[in-house]
Formats: structure tokens, sequence, C-alpha cells
């Protein structure tokens, strides 16, 4: 099988891969943190897949049919893109915590309230803040458990996982694989978050609450089907053997697929990929155990 095959292979297992992952966590429930790894790994992957191909056609099989300056172009305009979308995202979200802070009242538990009537709740530079309208559609219960989630947020740190993902998702031009993997991996953050405050609540009937008088749309319906789960036929063991299979897949085709550079550039994939998935799902599974 040559080269060009298996990645191609590869890209169309990850591209079906979230779509896989989140029918079947609707249908048997799964772990949060399971089905973030794998949202994880399709994005990685999907990202490491135009990265093999131009090096691969610039110095693999093919040499000379493609020249180097060509793959390297391409790789300048997706490491671009995804640079300028980061630094863009990052830009628009300190906007947002000068604005919200300069807005805001501070209550006495640290939480900013702001005078709007539209029902809101959002972490942004290590502060969590709430509406007006918020705090007079939901009951004391309900509001401790809107509280807690944002608090799981800013813990578990999700939103560096938020903006990695919506960094790739720019690099690979908002592809639909990587749109829906990343759409994937946001779903799974707010259920992270919804369980993790129901757990520290004891009870998961205020945060289905909050969610139901907040909202009706079908993201709602996800997060509170998501939350009524518990565990599930899709654990861990099977998502790390399925991760492990796929990472191993993805590094060997990028080694196999040329010479001595290759090889490197996919040691190098391996390592910033296991660093990726320490990095980032590490403080959820520390969140968990709490
Ligand atoms: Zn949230």
């Amino acid at each position: 099988m040559s080269a060009a095959v298996g990645i191609g292979l590869l890209a169309v297992a990850l591209a079906l891969l979230p779509a896989i992952a989140d029918r079947l966590a609707l249908r048997f429930g799964a772990s949060p943190v399971a089905v973030l790894a794998v949202a994880l790994l399709a994005l990685l992957g999907l990202a490491a897949i135009p990265v093999a191909l131009a090096l691969w056609l610039a110095s693999g099989a093919r040499a000379g049919a493609v020249p180097e300056s060509v793959a390297l172009l391409v790789l300048a305009l997706v490491c671009g893109r995804a640079v300028a979308r980061a630094t863009a995202a990052r830009r628009r979200l300190r906007q947002i915590g000068l604005a919200a802070s300069a807005l805001a009242r501070v209550r006495g538990d640290g939480v900013g309230v702001l005078p709007c009537a539209e029902p809101l709740a959002f972490t942004v530079a290590n502060r969590t803040f709430v509406s007006e309208g918020l705090l007079a559609a939901l009951g004391g219960d309900q509001e401790e458990a809107v509280l807690f989630h944002e608090r799981a947020h800013l813990r578990a740190r999700h939103g560096r996982l938020a903006a990695f993902a919506a960094t790739l998702r720019a690099g690979l031009f908002g592809l639909p694989p990587a749109r829906r993997a990343a759409d994937l991996l946001q779903a799974e953050l707010e259920v992270h978050a919804d369980r993790v405050a129901a757990r520290e609540l004891g009870d998961g009937q205020p945060v289905a609450q909050a969610l139901e008088r907040l909202g009706d749309d079908e993201e709602v319906r996800r997060r509170l089907l998501r939350l009524g789960q518990r565990g599930g036929l899709v654990g861990r063991t099977v998502v790390v053997a399925l991760l492990v299979a796929l990472g191993g897949g993805l590094v060997a085709t990028v080694c196999l697929s040329g010479g001595q550079r290759l090889a490197i550039v996919g040691a190098i994939a391996c390592l910033v990929g296991v660093f990726a998935f320490a990095w980032f799902l590490v403080p959820l599974l520390q969140e968990e155990r709490r």
C-alpha cells in the first residue's frame, strides 16, 4: 500500500471519528473526557495530514514531482491561518474581559454582575460574569449550579483546550471534518462542566432545571441527555485502545511514507500529540477526581 493510500485512509477514519464518537456517546453514554480525547485526536490527526502529504510530495516517493517550495507554501498557509486566528481570538477575549469588567458590579463572592436583561454566564480572564437577566430567571439552587459550572470551566482550564481546537479548525480552513470535531469538543466541554457542577451540588436536578430555563435548542437538549447518563458502554478502556491504535497508525503512516526527514517529523508529531493530550486532558481528569 502506498503512503498516499495510507494517508488517505487515515484521513477518512479521522474525519468519521467525531460523528461516530458523538453517536455512541449519545446512545450508550460515555465519559466526557473520553469523548474529548477522541475529538482532540481527530483534530490533531487531521492537522497532521496536510503536513504528511506536503512532505511526502516534496521529498518522499515522488521526489521532484512537486517543488519543495510548494509544499512549504502549503504548510506556511496552514500555520499562518492558525496563528492569525489564535491571535485574533486572544485579542477578542481580552476586549470582552475588559468591557465586562468595566460594566460589571462585583459581588462579595467575586462574581461580576452585568446590567443586561439577556441571560448570560461566562468566565473570562479568571472572572465569572453573570447578567441580571440570568439571576432574575433562576432560583437559588440553579444560580449555584451555573456558578459551579463556570468554576469547572475555569479550574479544568477548558478555555485553553477550546482555543487550541479553534486554532486547529481555522488552520484546516474550517473544513467539515475539522468543524465537526471542534463542535463535538466544545459540546463535551459543556457536558464536563455540567457533570462537575452536578457532582459538587450532589444533585443533577438544579443543573438540569437551569438548562431548561435558559433555552430549548438542540445544544440544551443534548446537554440534558448527556447529563442524565452515567458511565456507559463506551468506557475509557475502549477509547484508550482506539487512541493508541489511531495515534500509532498516524505516526506509522507519516514515518513510513518517506525518508529520514519524515521519520523525524513523525517522531516530533508523536511527541507533540502526547504533550497535547497530557497538557489538555490531565486537568479535566483531576477535576473529575476531586
Ligand atoms: Zn459552559
